[in-house]
């Protein structure tokens, strides 16, 4: 079927390609890659030799309207070099040109990182907001953080590991005790998940050389105040009752 087709790719593990994933790649008449180099590669792996064209932030205006056209009558797929397509990634101004010259769009979905990470952190995920990237320098992330301190969701960052020690300094003193977690390296080797009270994890990484590879960051919401014990409130009712008020 014509249209656009926005599809996930591995974040490390080629495996992680979704068998419709590589038929929507193997038949489609054109990819739109991030990095042709890269998309290059994960075409070879499964055997296909679908014609790419570059979009990303430096070329996109230039192709979008030329990627518009051909999916008027063909289907066009879009991929990112890891994960999924605008999720901080290219593809936004490319959906929503789309959508308004009435090209159907088909999701493909499949990994990103946000999820897989929050899907191994054991924070609360009935409520989360991912935050992209941070911003570099420490007046910046005061800022983003205390924009977000008061609301009660997991926060979920994308970062770099240079970056990592400043962020959580940072993090501990803006947030307060609560409890979070690093992930780094997911699906591949060397995947790694620490969960701490955040100002250990910021201990940790201070002290350390600046962990390797990729990085999200979550953040569990506020503690709740300690609810007191059963024991607490039948000690209270007994000193209560002993006063006979
Ligand atoms: N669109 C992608 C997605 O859905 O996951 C994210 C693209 S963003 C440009 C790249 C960032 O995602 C990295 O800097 C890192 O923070 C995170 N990331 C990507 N792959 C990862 C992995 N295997 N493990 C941990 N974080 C990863």
């Amino acid at each position: 079927t014509p249209g656009l087709y926005i599809v996930a790719t591995p974040i490390g593990n080629l495996n992680d390609l979704s068998f419709r994933a590589a038929n929507v790649l193997k038949s489609a008449a054109l990819v739109a890659a991030e990095d042709t180099r890269v998309t290059g590669k994960l075409l070879h792996h499964i055997g296909a030799d679908t014609p790419m064209v570059r979009h990303d932030e430096h070329v996109g205006a230039r192709v979008r309207p030329e990627l518009i056209r051909r999916a008027e009558s063909e289907a066009v797929a879009v991929v990112t070099d890891a994960g999924t397509p605008l999720i901080s990634d290219p593809g936004y101004r490319l959906v929503r040109e789309a959508r308004a010259a009435g090209i159907a769009i088909f999701t493909v979905p499949g990994p990103s990182a946000l999820i897989a990470g929050l899907s191994i952190a054991g924070l609360p995920t009935d409520r989360f907001l991912f935050a992209g990237f941070p911003p570099p320098k420490e007046k910046g992330l005061r800022d983003t953080f205390a924009e977000l301190a008061d609301i009660r969701a997991t926060l979920a960052f994308y970062e770099t590991g240079p970056r990592l020690a400043r962020f959580l300094t940072v993090a501990a003193e803006v947030f307060g005790p609560r409890e979070a977690a690093v992930a780094r390296e997911l699906t591949k080797l060397h995947e790694e998940l620490v969960f701490e009270p955040l100002d250990r994890l910021s201990a940790r990484y201070a002290d350390a050389a600046p962990p390797k590879g990729e990085i999200v960051v979550m953040i569990g919401p506020p503690l709740a105040e300690a609810a007191p014990s059963g024991a607490d409130l039948d000690a209270a009712l007994r000193t209560a009752l002993a006063e006979g008020t």
